[in-house]
């Protein structure tokens, strides 16, 4: 094993309690009060000090950490320590009540009982059987396979929201191959309109009032408004009181994402609406992977959103692309699952390492105890 990988010993020093006993379900029935964030915290003091060791507060995050059978993640031992450090506000190697409650209420809580969205990215015709259909893309995925596993996960798993979005274009929108006549090229694009592929990269000469230049991947034109191929597939299942996102309505400007333009220059209506319902957490899902899914579960992320992409339930332009963008995610603490794990992920009983550091840092920051070593 490499010598930095050094996960600390889990399961030995466990308490002695059955297996699925879960510490954090009566904080979740009391509905998060002090008072179970006390018995919680008592929980862990093993010694009964009053205060915890670093040895309680590694079986705090064991217990926290762990999956439906209550089996902890591994963290690795200088994460603990981090933990630690941070949580230690005055730096006496012990951690008491209130430096826990103050660190850990809303990490916890998001992690015991999350606001769970399920954003299903361009489910669309054009993408799966239309002029942009991916199995004509360079991995040759199928788009329609992703529609039965989307309607599993939406029949299975108890999403507090769901949401749709849509490529959702003007017929002299800038991403068409078709309309590269129309607007001029900058003098630094190395491709010109005329010879222009599809799939090539060009640069546009922008507006004066939006931006100096503009780079565009040239697409065949797709997902034009109100036709057949801008229609999600007739067998995804709708949901009634759904949230509905469109985007790439501005004929000047493209949009990947479900929450911004490409040049970030204006936000569409999803990340209001998934905060005016206290979403926690997104489930990304849809085509295609390394393109909307991929831009949509970064701007999740930056928006402070756990966030989980659904692997089985999204299908890609290019393996390579694919993969760049898993281990760009991974890196920014976005993660990959399959679609079994998520029922037991969005109940709180899984609970992932991976998706909890930001929110537990962004905490800190709120509370003015950030303190970055
Ligand atoms: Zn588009």
């Amino acid at each position: 094993m490499n010598e930095k990988i050094k996960l600390e010993k889990t399961g030995s020093s466990m308490p002695s309690t059955p297996d699925i006993y879960d510490p954090f379900d009566s904080l979740r029935r009391k509905n998060f009060s002090d008072e179970e964030y006390e018995n919680c915290f008592r929980y862990f003091d093993f010694q009964k000090q009053g205060f915890w060791t670093r040895e309680d507060f590694c079986r705090f995050l064991n217990a926290l950490f762990s999956n439906e059978k209550r089996k902890p993640y591994p963290i690795l031992s200088e994460q603990i320590d981090q933990y630690f450090h941070e949580t230690d506000f005055n730096q006496d190697k012990k951690i008491d009540f209130n430096e826990f409650l103050q660190a850990w209420k809303k990490p916890i809580k998001c992690a015991v009982r999350p606001v769970s969205a399920l954003v299903i990215v361009d489910v669309q015709n054009d993408f799966i059987s239309g002029s942009l259909a991916l199995h004509s893309c360079p991995a040759n995925h199928e788009g329609e396979e992703v529609v039965p596993i989307i309607n599993q996960v939406i029949r299975n798993v108890n999403f507090d929201v769901i949401a749709y979005t849509y490529d959702w274009h003007p017929s002299n929108h800038i991403s068409f191959y078709e309309n590269r006549h129309l607007r001029k090229i900058s003098s630094k694009s190395r491709v010109s309109a005329a010879a222009a592929r599809v799939h090539d990269k060009v640069i546009f000469a922008g507006s004066s009032n939006l931006t100096d230049t503009i780079e565009q991947i040239l697409w065949p034109a797709h997902c034009v408004q109100n036709t057949p191929g801008a229609d999600l597939h007739r067998d995804l299942i709708r949901i009634q009181n759904a949230v509905h996102v469109y985007k790439g309505t501005n004929p000047e400007l493209d949009s990947y994402s479900a929450f911004w333009d490409n040049m970030k220059l204006s936000k569409t209506s999803l990340d209001d609406q998934l905060k005016e319902r206290f979403v926690t957490d997104v489930y990304v899902v849809g085509l295609a992977t390394d393109v909307c899914v991929a831009s949509t579960a970064t701007h999740a992320v930056e928006n402070n959103y756990r966030t989980v992409l659904i692997e089985d339930a999204c299908r890609g332009v290019s393996e390579h692309a694919i993969e760049v963008k898993r281990i760009e995610l991974n890196q920014i603490g976005c993660i990959f699952v399959h679609s079994d794990v998520v029922p037991a992920m969005v109940t709180g009983e899984d609970r992932r390492p991976e998706i909890a550091r930001a929110i537990f840092v962004e905490n800190l920051k709120t509370i003015g105890r950030h303190r970055p070593r």
